[in-house]
């Protein structure tokens, strides 16, 4: 596929072929250096003015930064230059030249802010500490998903455009299909169901959410991923349980195989995967706790939801990852099953980073005749939803599950300030493009 060397593979005494991007060039005046950056690093390459051909000391000294290049030559031991090696050019081909004015700077000397960023992301990923967010993003989906498949669920991939919202509301956004009205999907919960219904009983979805807040805050993306999880025969301890060890699970996964992503970050000291179960505080308990703090200028009472404040305030005292259980069920949404034994009471669940918010899940319900109620008590039409209740007269068994942002769990991750960077390409109130 590829004929070159890479630059953290070249080896004294070798002859090889290196490419890749011109990271930086250094004219000391009878000697000069160019490096020579690619994939896996960078690679000193030396000009001898006096003792090299004209020609060739003048293609790779007048190359503008950041223009790709090909350089043959022979690998040296240098001890000075950077990486230990550098290689003697023989030849040096300019594959595609940039521009001399750059929209912002890859070495990144000169800042650039986030928006500049954003829109020259192919530039912006040449920096080693933003590349190594994406690198830790593709090595925790991948740990994610190996480790739902030792949990025996089943990927699944649900649609995206949809006849009716999950939930309704104000949060969708239209599309046209073929002259119909629909949306784009808010969240995969239905289908999710629907599948622990079917034979394959453990399910998860890695996929896109769409939200239509009209809010613009740090933590909240109008494209999200959202990796989903359901199962059969099991309640929210269960869920939780398993919530526990796919987040776990992803904190594993980079820790063990992202130590060069983690040191260009400058977390590779810090760096901790969970090991310690995290606490269930019912939310009474939250709200006491929140209060207790006197950070609030006025106290939650009962039916409240926890306000980003709230959640900073119990966050700061908890200091963990923690999960806040039997919520009151009126805020919780109509799929969500109420307890047993007190109908106030519902088995939904938030699992908190000290933070923000990275899940929400809870046991469903699954008896028909629940469902049908809790639909006209949060004033949405069951028979909207006939492909989904229907189902619940075939035998549907108990269930449970949850729904984790994944942006989210990059940003808290890493200590970043803005989910947008944890997302290539985030759309948002202002960003459509790229
Ligand atoms: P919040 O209250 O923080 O806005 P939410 O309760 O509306 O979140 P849920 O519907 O519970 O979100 O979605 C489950 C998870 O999906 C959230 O805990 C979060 O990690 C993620 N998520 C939801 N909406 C967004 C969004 N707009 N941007 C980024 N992640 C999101
Ligand atoms: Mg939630």
């Amino acid at each position: 596929m590829d004929t070159r060397t890479h630059a953290a593979a070249a080896t004294p005494g070798e002859t090889v072929r290196v490419a890749g991007w011109v990271h930086e060039i250094r004219d000391l005046g009878g000697i000069a250096f160019l490096i020579l950056r690619d994939g896996s690093g960078k690679i000193q390459i030396k000009f001898e003015k006096e003792e090299m051909d004209d020609d060739l000391v003048e293609t790779g000294l007048s190359v503008h930064r950041e223009s790709v290049i090909a350089v043959t030559g022979d690998v040296e031991t240098e001890e000075r230059a950077p990486t230990g090696v550098e290689l003697v050019p023989d030849e040096v081909e300019v594959i595609a030249e940039a521009d001399p004015e750059l929209p912002l700077d890859p070495s990144g000397k000169v800042e650039a802010d986030l928006s500049t960023r954003l829109d020259n992301r192919t530039l912006d990923l040449r920096k080693d500490e933003v590349k190594a967010i994406f690198e830790i993003r593709a090595e925790m989906l991948q740990s994610v998903r190996e480790a739902f498949r030792s949990l025996g669920c089943t990927e699944i991939n649900t649609p995206k455009i949809v006849a009716t919202g999950t939930e309704g509301g104000t949060e969708l956004f239209p599309v046209t299909y073929f002259g119909r009205e629909a949306f784009m999907n808010q969240s995969p919960q239905l289908f999710k169901q629907l599948m622990v219904g079917s034979g394959l009983e453990r399910v998860f979805e890695i996929g896109p959410i769409f939200r239509a807040e009209e809010h613009n805050t740090p933590r909240h993306l109008n494209e999200a991923t959202s990796i989903d999880f359901e199962a059969a025969f099991t309640d929210e301890q269960g869920a939780m349980d398993a919530c526990e060890n796919i987040v776990r699970a992803a904190y594993g996964g980079v820790a063990e195989n992202c130590q060069g992503a983690l040191e260009a970050l400058g977390l590779d000291e810090e760096f901790e995967v969970p090991t310690e179960r995290f606490p269930r505080i019912t939310y009474e308990e939250a709200i006491e706790r929140v209060n207790a703090t006197g950070e609030l200028d006025e106290q939650l009472f009962w039916g409240d939801d926890l306000s980003t404040e709230a959640e900073r305030a119990l966050g700061d005292d908890v200091g963990s990852h923690y999960f806040v259980t039997e919520w009151p069920s009126e805020i919780k949404p109509f799929y969500i099953k109420d307890h047993d034994d007190d109908e106030e009471l519902s088995t939904g669940f938030d699992l908190m980073h000290p933070r923000l918010e990275l899940v929400s899940g809870g046991q469903r319900e699954h008896r028909h005749d629940r469902l049908i109620e809790g639909f006209e008590q949060q004033g949405l039409e069951p028979e909207a939803f006939e492909y989904y209740t229907k189902m619940f007269r075939y035998g549907m068994p108990p269930h449970a599950g949850w729904g984790l942002g994944a942006e989210r769990l990059v940003m808290t991750m890493l200590g970043l300030d803005n989910i947008r960077e944890a997302v290539l390409f985030p759309r948002d109130r202002q960003r459509l493009s790229p």
